[in-house]
Order: C-alpha cells, then structure tokens, then sequence
C-alpha cells in the first residue's frame, strides 16, 4: 500500500524533523505507512536575505507572505503529492473528527504554513483548496496547526495505530466522547477505582464504559448529542443518567 503524502510548505521545515521521528506518528513514517516531505519557499527566491514577506499594501502593522515563493512552492509540491493544497489560517472551517477521517481516505494533502500576517489573498484565491482552522486562536505560524493535522489524520490512516480498537474507542468516533481510564494502583491518595473494573465481569465492565461516555459527554459536551447517533440501550442509560444526575447523584464514577 502507498504511504499516505503529506507535503508541508514552511519556512521552518525544522520543526518537522522530530516530530516524523517520535510516537506514533514516528512509526507510521519508519513502517512506510506515512511519507512527509517539505518545501522551504526561501528555496524559491533570487534576493541575498531569501525574503518571503513584505509590507501590506495599504499600510499597517506587520508584514505579508509573498505570493511568487508560495507560488513555486505550491507547483513544486503538486508534481509528486495528490489532493488538495489546505491552508491553516484561522480563518478557516474549525477542524473536526468528521473532516478528519474524510482527508485521511485521500492518497495525500499539501499543508501551507502561514506565518506573519498571513498571505497574500491571491495565493489563497487562486491556489488553496480549503482553508482549516485549528480553533478559535491565533497561532504564530501555521506549523503547529499542520501537526495537528497530521497527527489526527495519522491515526486514522489504517496501520498506523497498531490495534484498530483504540482508535474505535477515542473521543468523536462513535460522537461520544471516551469513558474515563484507570490503571494500577488500584489506590492512589485515598481515591480507588471503581469497583467493576476489578470484578473481571467482561460484560458489566462494558455496561460501565458505555454508561461513562454517556455521562462523560452530557457533563462535557451535550452538544455531541445533538448529533451522536444513540442505539436503543444508549438511549435508554441517558434517560437513565439524566435522572440520576436530576437527582444529585451523578453515576458511579
Ligand atoms: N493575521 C492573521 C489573523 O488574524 O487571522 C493571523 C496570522 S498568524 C500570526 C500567522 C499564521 O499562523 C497564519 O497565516 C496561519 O497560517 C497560522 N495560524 C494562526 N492561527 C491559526 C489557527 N487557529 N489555525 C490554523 N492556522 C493558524
């Protein structure tokens, strides 16, 4: 199977280097599960000082990203990486788990950092695909937000995460977000683990999970369930929970 191509367009293509090479996504890049290249749009200008911004038109604070280097770079990036050329802006679509797994069914993507004010607007017009925002921030650079990106559309390349499971089980795959996890010891500053996690009762432990996740995102995130497709016995523990909770007793965490 093709890796998965991820090309990065940044002046700071160090900051890529370790993190190819650490966790998860390390091992998606070493098993050829992932590819990453960069483009430096430094590389593409003629000046001694290899500048790539220059004052707004119009005046003001700050400079601007020159077209002609992104230019390049975007061209250069097309000839060996399929699919859309995405610019992280704050002015983007906010990024979600759904956006997510649909760019991770792509052969690959062109990330362009920004940095600066931003770009010039015609790169964006003329050249960018989508525009993604990693939340509602600002960001020195779009580098980071690229290796949001990357990390999150890893995950969900298939191989990448060794058992299929965990990645089943995380926050948003199934709109819920993840139970709560324990490990040993089974005490820790007077605060125990809950109970039928030590039962080896397969099937209670699994009752429990569901139920969390269900008290997880009402607590949390109740506007996941404005959209979370609920199966009968989901639905049914809600109602549960919803009560419980009505009363002052909130599940059995
Ligand atoms: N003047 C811009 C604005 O107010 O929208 C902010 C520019 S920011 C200092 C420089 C670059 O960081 C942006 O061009 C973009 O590539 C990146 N960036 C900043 N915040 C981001 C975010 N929340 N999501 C994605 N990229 C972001």
């Amino acid at each position: 199977m093709a890796p998965y191509r991820f090309s990065v367009i940044t002046i700071f293509p160090e900051l890529f280097k370790p993190f190819c090479k650490t966790g998860v996504f390390g091992r998606g890049v070493s098993n050829r599960l992932l590819s990453v290249s960069t483009i430096n749009p430094r590389d593409f200008t003629t000046d001694n000082y290899h500048s790539v911004d220059d004052e707004p038109f119009g005046g003001g604070s700050g400079m601007v990203f020159t077209p002609l280097p992104l230019y390049k770079a975007i061209q250069k990036s097309k000839k060996s990486t399929p699919g859309p050329v995405v610019f992280l802006t704050p002015a983007g679509t906010p990024l979600t788990h759904a956006r997510v797994v649909s760019l991770s069914k792509l052969d690959g993507i062109t990330l362009l950092c920004g940095r600066y004010e931003g770009i010039d607007q015609r790169i964006v017009d003329l050249f960018v695909d989508e525009e993604i925002s990693i939340g509602d921030y600002v960001l020195s650079g779009g580098e980071p937000a690229a290796i949001v990106l990357m990390d999150a559309i890893a995950r969900q390349c298939s191989g990448v995460v060794k058992e299929a499971a965990s990645v089943e089980n995380d926050s948003f795959f199934d709109g819920l977000l993840d139970h709560p996890h324990y490990t040993r010891p089974a005490e820790f500053n007077r605060k125990k683990v809950p109970q039928v996690l030590l039962s080896g009762d397969h099937k209670r432990i699994q009752k429990w999970r569901m139920k969390m996740k269900l008290v997880e995102t009402l607590t949390k995130r109740p506007d996941l369930l404005l959209t979370a497709r609920l199966s009968p016995e989901q639905k049914k523990m809600l109602t549960e929970i919803r009560e419980e909770l009505r009363k002052g007793s909130p599940a059995d965490k």
